[in-house]
């Protein structure tokens, strides 16, 4: 899978491509993370890639033309692979789990950072599939962004986690948060780890792992409830729950 983040900052990317998982993933070839500098596109003799906004406003835009000619040349070079192009971008819709098990669909994921006050909406209408946020606040620039998006989207390419129950288990898949796991010591100055975890009885511990995961996301995210997949089994551990905690939500 190819990633090409269209930045003008590339140097931010060096720690995340260069360390743990992502490095990896890139030195077995899973991977390629380009950071493509739009600059370079630009025809503009002073090598400006931002304008003034037309109508007045706040701070600059980036401006179209190096933009158009950087996703010219990456069309004609990846051209005939499955294809997305992403613009990181607060006014997005919030990056999810299965947002990005989509977009691990793609051959190549193309990611605009934007930077200034944004991007001239042309560039979106035009170049642009769609706009990605990572949560509802503001960053100055699409760089950390991106890094979030391919972190998230590289762990369901095929070989890149060793062990793919950690994808199938963790928060998020099926809609619920991940229960609460322990490691050694057993005893650690006075709080042990729950009996049952040392029992060896696969069903007792699963069905704790599963009651464990239900509460956690009932106090903590009591929203994705909703939309989990839930058994009946579930529910009737759920209203227990909520019956012994007081907790007033409806399912
Ligand atoms: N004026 C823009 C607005 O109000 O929507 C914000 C621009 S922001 C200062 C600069 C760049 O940072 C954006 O173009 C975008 O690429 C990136 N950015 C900022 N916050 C983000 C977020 N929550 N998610 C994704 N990208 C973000």
């Amino acid at each position: 899978m190819i990633f090409n983040c269209l930045t003008i900052f590339p140097e931010m990317f060096s720690g995340f491509t260069g360390t743990s998982l992502c490095e990896k993933a890139i030195s077995r070839a899973l991977i390629e993370i380009n950071t493509v500098n739009f600059r370079d596109y630009t025809e503009d003799k002073h090598n400006r890639v931002d304008a003034y906004p037309f109508g007045g406003g706040a701070g600059m835009l980036l401006m179209p033309q190096p933009l158009f000619s950087c996703f010219s040349a990456l069309d004609e070079r990846y051209a005939g692979k499955k294809t997305r192009s992403v613009y990181m971008s607060p006014a997005g819709r919030v990056l999810t789990q299965s947002k990005a098990a989509e977009l691990a669909e793609y051959e190549v994921v193309n990611i605009l950072c934007g930077h200034y006050e944004g991007v001239d909406q042309r560039v979106l209408d035009h170049l642009i599939d769609e706009e990605i946020s990572i949560g509802d606040y503001v960053l100055t620039g699409g760089e950390l962004p991106a890094m979030v998006l391919m972190d998230c989207i590289m762990r369901y390419v095929p070989g890149v986690l060793s062990n793919d129950e950690s994808l199938s288990e963790e928060s998020f898949s099926g809609g619920l948060l991940e229960y609460p796991q322990y490691t050694r010591p057993f005893s650690f100055q006075g709080m042990e780890v729950p009996e049952v975890l040392l029992s060896g009885h696969h069903k007792n511990i699963a069905s704790w792992q599963r009651e464990q995961a239900l509460l956690k996301t009932l106090l903590c995210r009591p929203e994705l409830l909703k939309d989990a997949e839930l058994t009946g089994e579930d529910m009737k551990i759920l209203e227990r729950l909520k019956n012994k905690l007081d907790i007033p939500i409806e399912l």
